[in-house]
């Protein structure tokens, strides 16, 4: 049996399609190590929205090269979409892997998966692409045009899953607010299911946050997780006109009081970004105040990454790298006192959590990844915990209502 390894850089969608890969080699014969030192082809699944991204990729496409001087290298993903020069050039041993869907066609193979190796909680991915053109972003460049999933596809792929054993779903696209055949719609379909499981959003634009999606929430507590990543980038209006984004501050705000409204033991991350071309400390510090001011409950902090053909690449007024260093160091000790005023709020509460692969840790339904106790180190399914604090962190124990935990 001919063996083959891969690596996954970037997102859960592009996670996703490396379980496609994972999925096509195997049906031509191989098998999957995990050690790429002993296979016969080494897949690298790459990203590229920012140059440290392209960094990592290329490090480890050299890495694999001097260590492994017999494997074919394939390298597919966002990168050679947006320069297969760049990686071409490190060595003529690199062959570049289409996709698993057809770029920019608009349309997409069909896909589908059975399984999701190596985690305890399933993507499904239900849409691609993503056509606003932000000035900083280059995921329009290199992903479809927008493609949505039909709706029995994905109900069966999640009816698949389940069967499987996966507990908790997560449903996965670059824009879920642009489901084609709706967002609602889909998630009432997926709930409808009788099994024991549970839905989580991977992330969510500010425009998809309706009150008809927080009213399928809040009447669904049990198979939709309250969490919602909704991207806020820039609490500056002139800055967020320059992303091309396409809300501003106040409509932000408006969207997370109204999810704090329907749903108030909600986790609401984010996405933010700092040293955008032009950001004044004014800027930043509308930003600091807003995510503060909100309790936003975790933040993905990102440096501003000129991006070879995108508008923002071309700006005057780079903010100098001491800046940017300083303004991420200033959200990331923020993150850290949001993420610890939220989990202990529930000291002493009950939530319901699944377990993160084999580790020792479980993620709540609002998004609180908690340290467990020795006795439910190897539970499976869904389980409701008591939250505890242990030497500053959130731990978890049996809770004494124990299963079955769903539809109480
Ligand atoms: S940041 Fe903008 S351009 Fe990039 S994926 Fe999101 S909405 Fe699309």
């Amino acid at each position: 049996m001919k063996k083959a390894y891969i690596h996954t850089f970037g997102c859960k969608v592009n996670q996703y399609d490396s379980q496609v890969i994972r999925d096509s080699f195997r049906s031509k014969g191989y098998e999957f190590c995990p050690d790429f030192n002993e296979v016969d082809v080494v897949i690298v699944n790459s990203c590229t929205v920012t140059s440290e991204a392209d960094r990592q990729c290329r490090q480890l496409i050299r890495k694999v090269l001097r260590k492994n001087k017999k494997a074919k290298v394939l390298v597919t993903g966002c990168y050679p979409v947006r320069s297969s020069r760049e990686i071409k050039d490190i060595s003529d041993r690199i062959e570049i892997l289409p996709k698993t869907s057809s770029y920019n066609s608009g349309k997409e193979d069909k896909i589908g998966i059975n399984k999701f190796e190596g985690r305890s909680r399933a993507f499904v991915k239900i849409q691609d692409g993503c056509s606003n053109f932000c000035s900083y972003c280059i995921v329009p460049f290199v992903r479809p045009k927008l493609w949505s999933r039909p709706e029995e596809e994905v109900v069966n792929e999640v009816k698949n899953l389940l069967k499987q054993g996966y507990r908790e779903v997560v449903l996965t696209g670059v824009h879920l607010g642009n489901y084609e055949y709706g967002l609602v719609n889909i998630l009432e379909k997926i709930i409808g299911l009788n099994d024991d499981f549970r839905i989580r959003l991977s992330s969510i634009d500010v425009g998809g946050v309706t009150d008809e999606l927080l009213g399928l929430m809040k009447s669904n507590p049990a198979k939709i997780c309250a969490h919602l990543h909704i991207p806020l980038q820039s609490g500056s209006n002139d800055i967020l006109k320059k992303m091309k984004r396409t809300y501003n501050s106040e409509f932000y705000q408006k969207a997370v009081e109204k999810v704090y409204a329907s749903l108030p033991d909600a986790g609401v991350t984010t996405d933010v970004m700092v040293g955008f071309p032009g950001e004044t400390d004014k800027d930043f510090d509308l930003t600091y105040n807003l995510i503060n001011r909100l309790k936003l409950t975790r933040l993905h902090v990102f440096r501003f990454s000129p991006r070879p053909g995108t508008l923002a690449a071309g700006f005057d007024n780079r903010v100098p790298e001491n800046i940017i260093k300083e303004r991420s160091n200033k959200l990331k000790a923020l993150d850290k006192k949001l993420q610890e005023t939220f989990w202990r709020r529930f000291i002493g509460k009950s939530r319901l959590v699944v377990m993160e692969g084999k580790s020792k840790t479980a993620i709540t339904d609002n998004y609180i990844r908690i340290f467990l106790d020795s006795d439910i180190k190897a539970k499976s399914g869904i389980f409701k915990v008591e939250i505890f604090e242990r030497m500053g962190k959130p731990w978890g124990k049996l809770s004494e209502v124990n299963e079955p935990v769903l539809n109480q």
